[in-house]
């Protein structure tokens, strides 16, 4: 996943969203978590409850899939292979190859690589507030039904 900095356009859902019919076409969707190892990031230990709810994101509700996996490029003593597989309260998660989505208290989407879920608990990126917001709140992105995502 190439880098971008946080809350850039969403490179690629301008043309999703034309392909699909859904959202409509100009709807703000920004990236969170597009991290690459050659540009720092804020980092701070994160709240658990915040970590829950972004498990349970990437567990359940990860969208936009692709065929392949993205690793973690960040440095590693000892590189994990993808996909990754996290467990958090008994549920398993594979991170690497979906996006989970969430919608700002200001409307706008909020897309992340489901490799965030990682990225916050083994090299603690804290991601924008307003995707801290999101989160918590599980303000979800639901397409409407017949619609994949
Ligand atoms: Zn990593």
């Amino acid at each position: 996943m190439p880098y971008r900095h946080d809350l850039s356009p969403h490179p690629y859902f301008e043309a999703i969203s034309r392909i699909k019919g859904w959202p409509p076409p100009g709807t703000a969707a920004l990236t969170v978590g597009w991290l690459a190892p050659e540009h720092d990031f804020p980092t701070a230990l994160p709240d658990d409850a915040f970590v829950d709810a972004l498990f349970s994101l990437c567990a359940h509700h990860s969208v936009m899939r692709v065929r392949s996996y993205y690793g973690c490029l960040l440095p590693h003593a000892t590189r994990p292979a993808a996909p990754y597989v996290v467990r958090r309260g008994g549920e398993e998660a594979r991170l690497g190859s979906a996006e989970i989505g969430v919608v700002a208290a200001s409307g706008e989407l909020l897309l992340a690589p489901n490799l965030v879920f990682h990225y916050v608990e083994g090299h603690h990126y804290q991601p924008p507030e307003i995707f801290i917001e999101a989160v918590l709140a599980r303000r979800i992105i639901v397409p409407p039904a017949g619609v994949p995502f």
